[in-house]
Parts: C-alpha cells; structure tokens; sequence
C-alpha cells in the first residue's frame, strides 16, 4: 500500500535525519562514549544536587539550532531571535572550538539576580548531553554523572524471568 508505505519510509527518514541533527552536538569523543555505553546497555544518569557556587553561570557553553555555538555571528543570530541571551557575554573558546560565555545576571556571590525567571537551559543544567559533547562538569560541581542501567531494562528483565 503506497500510503503506508510513503509514511514508514518518511518516518524512518525522519529518525535518520533527527539522529544526524543530533550528532551535531556530539564531539568525536562523545560518540565513541554514546556507542560505548550502547553496546553495554547502559545510560548516563545524573546525581546530586546545585551547591549555589555559580560556577556553571560564569562559564557555559550555548546550543544553537544546528549545533554548540562557536562563531560570534552565529552568538548575534540567536540574541536576535532571543533577546534574552543578551545576558550572556563570550569569554572565551574551548580546544574543540566551541565559544565559553559568562552570565552579567551572575552575582559575586553566585546567585541568580532573577533566579524565578531563569531561562530553561539554566533549569537543565546539567543534562547528560554534556557528557557527549565533550564538555565537563565546573570543578566542584555538587552534581555528578554515573554509568548506569536504564530502570526500563531493569523492569523488561525481570518481567521476562517471571514469564
Ligand atoms: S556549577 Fe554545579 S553546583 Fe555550581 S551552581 Fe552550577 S550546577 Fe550548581
Ligand atoms: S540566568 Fe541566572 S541561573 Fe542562568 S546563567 Fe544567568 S545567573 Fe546563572
């Protein structure tokens, strides 16, 4: 049936697609580490919790449409679209290229100047994608990243002992 047909090879293409999207975000190291933890069947999951050291505001790296930012051109283009960015400034630029900004809403002390308004990436912070991309945890950090696996496969293990 052409109809059913057209609609699995779009949507196949679809996943194909949204997964060569996503390797943008990868680093070389990154998806040697995806692939690693795949064959093993395992994932990243974060634990601990914000220790309010700001460390992450005052160096951050920023995700555009098609990848981790690292032209100032490509930094203007999203303060155009989202004029909140503007509180972020470039401070500098990582061995793989991508630019470091810091956060003027950042405090000396480390805390939020309007910490309820916060945007979401500063919600997230920090999600396992940095694992990926090569980035890495502000010294001291509370939080942490562990190999673990995923409690799905944990459950679908037991369920098909029982059977
Ligand atoms: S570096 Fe870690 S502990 Fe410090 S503010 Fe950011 S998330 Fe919290
Ligand atoms: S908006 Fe607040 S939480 Fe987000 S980076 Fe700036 S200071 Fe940090």
């Amino acid at each position: 049936m052409p109809g059913f047909n057209g609609k699995a090879v779009k949507s196949s293409r679809e996943k194909c697609q949204r997964f060569l999207q996503g390797l943008r975000f990868f680093s070389l190291a990154g998806i040697s580490k995806f692939l690693f933890l795949k064959v093993r069947g395992k994932s990243i999951l974060r634990t601990g919790s914000c220790r309010g050291c700001g460390a992450c505001c005052r160096s951050i790296c920023l995700e555009g449409a098609s990848g981790w930012l690292r032209s100032q051109e490509a930094f203007l283009k999203i303060v155009v679209k989202y004029p909140e960015y503007k509180r972020f400034e470039i401070i500098g630029k990582d061995q793989q290229g991508l630019l470091f900004f810091s956060c003027n809403w950042c405090t000396p002390q480390g805390t939020c100047l309007d910490y309820d308004h916060r945007l979401p990436l500063c919600r997230n912070f920090p999600e396992s994608s940095l694992v990926f991309s090569g980035g890495s945890l502000p010294d001291n950090c509370g939080y942490s990243f562990v190999e673990v696996v995923p409690f799905a496969k944990i459950l679908r293990r037991e369920i098909q002992q029982k059977r």
